[in-house]
């Protein structure tokens, strides 16, 4: 069988490196298996993109779409067309796309319309937040996609109000977790000053890149003045998405503790994680990581798709409001927090049944 596996955006890469990985152990194992991995160029630059792959062990792609830039209809009509004529020139049995992004939605339009499978890594989760494309992404995605593979309970019991037959629901965990528990041991400290004088559980990180968040200069000050009021002067550790970048240099913000950093490489941002004493976020696979590494976490979101990082995890919602942070942040300083229950199936197997099940229905 012939498998295509998509990339496009950072969040991707963490998920599809352990299947790629699965892949190639499927192989020296014998088994007839061949897949094809295609990056859509949704991000394109090095911090957001190369040094994934560099870090994460995935093989060099074996083509590359050039779908980034643009608006969310640029780049989705970008990606659906480039797709489709790598489908048509290299037609696979099964197309593998994963998580929430534009290149979610696109390759799998591109593929069902060719008549070739979709299987969606991370199917089934909601927000029902329209007002997100991430939320538009996987709920157009889900519609078309024949195999589901799930994170978790909620999204099994989302797919079956929506009909989905059960043989083609697969509960398998997160292969995001499956990434953070393979490299946990290679966690590294950030090259550059400011890293060698954080004390453990003595400062936090925070990321922020949901429009809702960061495109309006004046909720992005209040947010982070918040931030700023309720973390008792603490170093505060601020990677930078590109999303942010521009708003965030004209709000000309300056307090000595809050250090604008560039987006880190995935060792360099998870070894900050672990050793925090919280982070707050407004990310989706953020939440997944601090539950698992059980610290403390609180996300910018009215929200969540995810759930069970609530029930089980560390993470609390807090909404966009920067007013409702204070007592949150309290908690975390106070070292008062809820700790990780353990979510089911998050165990760093989870690629190894993704390749079971296909294994199985293309054989
Ligand atoms: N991440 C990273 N470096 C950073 C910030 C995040 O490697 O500077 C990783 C993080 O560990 C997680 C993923 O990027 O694996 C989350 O991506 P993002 O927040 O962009 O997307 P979301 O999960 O919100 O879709």
């Amino acid at each position: 069988a012939i498998f295509t596996v998509v990339a496009g955006a950072r969040p991707n890469f963490m998920k599809i490196a352990p299947i790629i990985h699965a892949f190639q152990k499927s192989q020296a194992e014998g088994k007839n298996l061949q897949f094809r991995l295609v990056h859509t160029g949704q991000h394109y630059d090095k911090k957001m993109s190369g040094d994934f792959f560099e870090q994460l062990n995935i093989p060099e792609p074996n083509a590359n779409l050039g779908g980034g830039g643009g608006t969310q209809a640029e780049q989705t009509a970008a990606i659906l067309v480039a797709f489709e004529k790598e489908l048509m020139e290299n037609r696979p049995d099964l197309v593998i796309v994963v998580g929430d992004v534009t290149s979610t939605l696109a390759c799998s339009i591109a593929a069902k319309k060719l008549q070739i499978d979709v299987a969606h890594v991370e199917g089934g989760i909601r927000s029902g937040d329209l007002s997100m494309p991430e939320e538009i992404n996987r709920m157009v995605t889900d519609s078309i996609t024949d195999h589901f593979f799930t994170t978790s309970e909620i999204a099994n019991t989302n797919l079956r109000k929506a009909g989905v037959a059960e043989e083609r629901i697969h509960f398998v965990g997160n292969t995001m977790i499956d990434t953070l528990m393979a490299q946990m041991p290679r966690f590294k400290k950030p090259e550059g000053e400011i890293f060698d004088h954080l004390e453990p559980k003595e400062y936090f990180v925070m990321t922020m890149h949901r429009p809702a968040n960061v495109d309006q200069e004046n909720s992005l000050k209040a947010m982070i003045d918040a931030i700023l009021a309720g973390t008792g002067g603490l170093p505060i550790i601020f990677p930078v998405h590109p999303r942010t970048a521009k708003n965030l240099q004209n709000l000309g913000i300056n307090a000595p503790n809050l250090h604008l950093v560039e987006p880190l490489g995935y060792l360099e941002f998870n070894y900050l994680v672990k050793n925090a004493k919280g982070v707050i976020t407004d990310s989706g696979g953020v939440t997944e990581e601090t539950s698992v590494m059980n610290v403390p976490c609180v996300t910018l979101r009215d929200n969540t798709e995810r759930a069970e990082t609530i029930h089980l995890g560390t993470n609390e919602l807090v909404g966009t409001d920067p007013k409702k942070l204070k007592p949150f942040l309290d908690k975390i300083m106070a070292g008062e927090w809820k700790h990780y229950q353990g979510i089911p199936l998050w165990d760093g197997k989870t690629a190894e049944r993704i390749v079971d099940v296909l294994e199985a229905q293309y054989a």
